[in-house]
């Protein structure tokens, strides 16, 4: 099986081939310059891009099995719950996911929170996936390297903070690394799937901390998860994030 015919047959098993209509089976995670962005711009029906790389392809830092079942079952599902909340939605139908997710507060009361959690989950592990993609940069250069100098020190510091948000985090949620309105970085956590977009600040980093990211692999030991995953962390795709 060529490539793109093993990209189809690995999505449409994870979300079902009519989800498909309309995905360009180029567009996948492996891809991690735009994919987060093209996820962004999303309308409904939202869509599942294939990972475009093997599931073992980030190991030891993530084992295959756990990267299998959280694209394909936990990744999936909140995009198929998401098209389910806008279903009879047609007012929100033609609004993009970041729209979405930067207006939250506006939303009607009956779907505000399907959206708070499942869109924040579709656009959460956009960015994850592509952070986790091989063959990336091993560290950051050009204009977030410049910023992360000037915010943090040095990229030590920054990955150090990035541990430390996600190891502060109880329960499930995220570590970001966020770049606000004036370019700034900082680093802070999040409950759940509760994005930074809704507070007006941009994701460049950010690294799940739910335990079905790790439990497999790492049962309780998070801080283990945290030392690989920013180890093993593809800077182009924080890069483009950060442009
Ligand atoms: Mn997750």
């Amino acid at each position: 099986m060529d490539r793109r015919g093993f990209l189809r047959t690995s999505a449409g098993a994870a979300v079902g081939m009519t989800v498909l209509s309309g995905l360009d089976a180029g567009t996948a995670f492996a891809s991690p310059t735009t994919v987060a962005d093209d996820v962004l711009s999303q309308k409904y029906p939202f869509v599942l891009p294939p990972l475009g790389y093997a599931e073992n392809a980030v190991e030891p830092a993530v084992d295959a099995q756990t990267m299998s079942i959280h694209h394909d079952k936990h990744h999936a599902t909140y995009v198929t719950n998401l098209n389910k909340a806008l279903e009879t939605q047609s007012a929100l139908q033609g609004k993009t996911l970041r729209e979405l997710l930067s207006g939250l507060a506006t939303l009607p009361d009956g779907v505000r929170n399907a959206v708070r959690n499942n869109g924040g989950g579709h656009a959460n592990h956009a960015l994850y996936w592509g952070l986790l993609a091989p063959n990336g940069a091993k560290a950051p250069s050009g204009a977030l390297a410049a910023a992360i100098m000037r915010d943090f020190g040095s990229v030590a510091a920054c990955t150090a903070a990035l541990k430390a948000a996600g190891l502060g985090q109880f329960g499930s949620g995220w570590s970001w690394l966020v770049r606000d309105g004036g370019g700034k970085l900082s680093v802070r956590g999040s409950a759940n799937q509760d994005t930074p977009l809704t507070d007006g600040q941009r994701p460049v980093v950010g690294v799940d901390v739910w335990e079905h990211a790790y439990y497999l692999k790492y049962q309780n030991r998070r801080t283990d998860y945290l030392d690989a995953v920013l180890g093993a962390l593809n800077w182009d795709a924080a890069g483009a994030a950060y442009a």
